[in-house]
Formats: structure tokens, sequence, C-alpha cells
């Protein structure tokens, strides 16, 4: 069995990406979601284990200590990490992953590990994001500042990014993920695997 590839997403915070991921997972056996750990608060509607797991800052850090994570950030005041082991699980038993990451973390993956595919989600426009944030109504004004400026920071990095996604619509980023995802592994090298095997 060949093992599955890595995909990151990234994309500031209210861009959609639940969404887009949500409609994404939607009958697609062959797929993992990397669930971070995270030492924010969990939002209304979020479940341990399945949004994230909701951790403490020592746990977080005895985490780091231990060596558990491919990455980790830090993002607006709170700590983010990809358990590595679970990662790893799914790749070997070939399923592709994908971690919905910051863009930090996104860089440390991708040192590690060159041949992760990074995709990078961008709203329609910066007035939509903040409309976005705000009606998602689980932010103070002052986080909402802080995301917005995040976001414009963010976007700055996009140029490194294999590809880049603008979510308008979300039928239609969802058709160009998946289209994204059959292209990688449709390249030469990972063809040749197969047919090595
Ligand atoms: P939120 O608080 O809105 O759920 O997430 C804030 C940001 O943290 C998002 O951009 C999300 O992609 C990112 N994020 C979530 N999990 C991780 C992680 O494990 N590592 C890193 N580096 N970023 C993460």
């Amino acid at each position: 069995m060949t093992k599955g590839k890595t995909f990151i997403i990234s994309g500031p915070s209210g861009v959609g990406k639940s969404t887009v991921l949500k409609e994404l997972f939607k009958g697609r056996e062959d797929l993992y979601f990397s669930i971070s750990a995270t030492t924010r608060a969990p939002r209304e509607g979020e479940q341990d284990g399945v949004h994230y797991h909701f951790i403490d800052v020592q746990h977080f850090q005895e985490l780091i200590e231990a060596d558990a994570f491919l990455e980790y950030a830090e993002y607006v005041g709170n700590f983010y990490g990809t358990p590595k082991k679970y990662v790893d699980q799914a790749m070997n038993a070939g399923k592709d992953v994908i971690l919905d990451i910051e863009v930090q973390g996104a860089l440390q993956v991708c040192n590690k590990r060159p041949e992760t595919v990074r995709i990078f989600i961008a709203p329609p426009s910066w007035d939509e994001l903040e409309r976005r944030l705000k009606s998602r109504g689980t932010d103070s004004e002052e986080k909402i500042q802080k995301r917005l400026v995040r976001a414009k920071a963010e976007l700055q990095t996009a140029d490194v990014y294999d590809y880049f996604v603008i979510n308008d619509s979300v039928e239609q980023a969802v058709r160009e993920i998946s289209a994204i995802m059959l292209a990688e592994h449709c390249k030469p090298a990972e063809r040749m695997k197969i047919l090595s095997e």
C-alpha cells in the first residue's frame, strides 16, 4: 500500500476553512483530519477530541518536551500543535492527511517534510472576512481586530504556498481542493511508487 500524502490548508481565521473542510470530508474514508491540541478555550459547539484536544499550557509544554508535535505555534495568545503520532499512523495506513494550521506551523512542517503540499485559502475580500468573523459572534472586538491584523500578515506569506484557493463559494473551493489533491497523486513520483510496489 502506498503511503498517504499530507496537505496543509492554511488561511486566515474566519475564512471558512472549517465549512470547506466539512464538505471536503463528506464520504471520504480515504482522508484523515489531524486534530490539533490547543490551549484555547472551546467555542460553543466545539467538542474535545473532535474539533481540538483542549489542554492547558502545562500539558502543552510537556508535549513539546516529549517531542510529540510535528509542529506547534502561538496564534493570537494561544498555542496550537499537531500531534505527530496520529499523522504518521494515518499516512502509513494509506490515508491522505489534512492539517488545518497557520503559516508558522506550515513552514515548520515543510522544513521537516518538504514533500508536504501547501494550500492557502483566502477570503474574497477583507470586508467579507471581517463580516464573517463578526457574524461568528464568538470573539470580542479586540480579538477580531487582532485576527484581522494577523490575517493581513498571513496573506503576505501566501506566495510560498503551492496553491491558492479563494473561498467565494464553498462548493467551488471544495472542487478546487479536491482537484489539487487528485493532481498531486498523478505526479510521476507518486504514480511510479505504485508501479514499483
Ligand atoms: P481557531 O482558534 O480559529 O480555531 O484557529 C486559529 C488558527 O490556528 C487557524 O489559522 C488554524 O488554522 C490554526 N491552527 C489550528 N490548529 C493548529 C495547529 O495544530 N498548529 C498550528 N500551527 N496552527 C493551528
